[in-house]
């Protein structure tokens, strides 16, 4: 597409550039991935610097993308690739290497190499079943047939940007539409009906709390249960009093919308396992959950 958007990934035909694009879109929004994708491959500029990396830095760069067994299978992929002597050039090789899955390996096969391959996420999905007009169309099948097998790369790109901007979930924009004189849904009216969308489930609330227990210039913190090498505020614990809020903040994880409060507390008894006392002057450099950057933002803003 002429009109397509300057993306820094669409800069390039590094496989290790795109591939590293690819991986942080998944369910990540383009404005978002932009400065993570800049800093990511100005602090590992290919593969291997990825792969001698430490994991800790790796996760660092990662902080804020969540999903962070992304940013570990990277990695693995990253040495699979030193093992390797570099980027296979065949789909079926791609798709071994970790984390790698059917659409990403067809974007890099397509996008760094001119394979000829559909690279098929959620939206080329949209578009590919619109297009039919077909509400049972096999996505694989249909994809296959539309690409253009020559130009693969910049055909997958455009039916990746026509999903982005113009066939989008509600309303698609038809009548800017490149293809419109040749989509299915369009003439029979479904361009809002199709595809056929799953029930939502519903955001439940939760709410909790997390304490900031603080000694002589020192701040506790507790693993991470969710992610291997992050830190995160303890939440209420036996042996802690909880003293005054400090502020509140919404945070989503899947289907749970939480409310968390940040409480001050201080010490009656032992800490809990695992936990660590951190310097406060180094919190800049320890890898945390989202969640409890966030609640550092609140002790900031005091
Ligand atoms: S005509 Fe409309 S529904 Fe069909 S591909 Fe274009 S934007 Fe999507």
């Amino acid at each position: 597409m002429r009109e397509q958007r300057d993306l820094p990934w669409r800069r390039t035909r590094d496989p290790y550039a795109i591939w590293i694009s690819e991986i942080m879109l998944q369910q990540t929004r383009v404005a978002a991935v932009i400065p993570y994708y800049e800093r990511f491959l100005a602090r590992f500029p290919d593969y291997q610097a990825l792969a001698a990396a430490k994991e800790d830095d790796v996760l660092a760069m990662w902080a804020g993308l969540g999903y962070y067994s992304r940013a570990r299978n990277l990695q693995k992929a990253a040495r699979q690739l030193v093992e390797l002597g570099g980027f296979p050039r065949e789909h079926a090789a791609i798709r071994e290497l970790a984390g790698i899955g059917s659409y990403t390996a067809g974007a890099v096969a397509s996008i760094a190499f001119g394979l000829p391959h559909p690279a098929i996420d959620g939206n080329v999905r949209r578009v590919v079943i619109r297009l039919t007009g077909d509400a049972d169309a096999s996505i694989e099948v249909e994809a296959g047939a539309l690409l253009d097998r020559r130009n693969a790369g910049q055909h997958n790109q455009a039916l990746m940007e026509l999903g982005a901007m113009i066939c989008v979930p509600r309303d698609p924009h038809c009548g800017e539409c490149p293809v419109e004189k040749l989509c299915g849904a369009r003439q029979q009216g479904l361009e809002n009906e199709l595809p056929l969308v799953k029930a939502k489930a519903k955001l439940v609330r939760r709410e909790r709390t997390l304490a900031v227990v603080r000694r002589g210039g020192k701040i506790l913190l507790v693993p991470s249960p969710r992610v291997a090498g992050f830190w995160d505020l303890p939440e209420p614990f036996p042996g802690i009093h909880m003293g005054a809020g400090l502020g509140t903040f919404r945070h989503a994880i899947t289907t749970s919308q939480y409310v968390f409060e940040v409480r001050e507390a201080s010490l009656a008894g032992r800490i809990p396992k695992g936990a660590r006392w951190w310097d406060e002057a180094s919190l800049g450099q320890i890898p945390f959950g989202t969640a409890s950057k966030k609640a550092l933002r609140c002790l900031e803003t005091l």
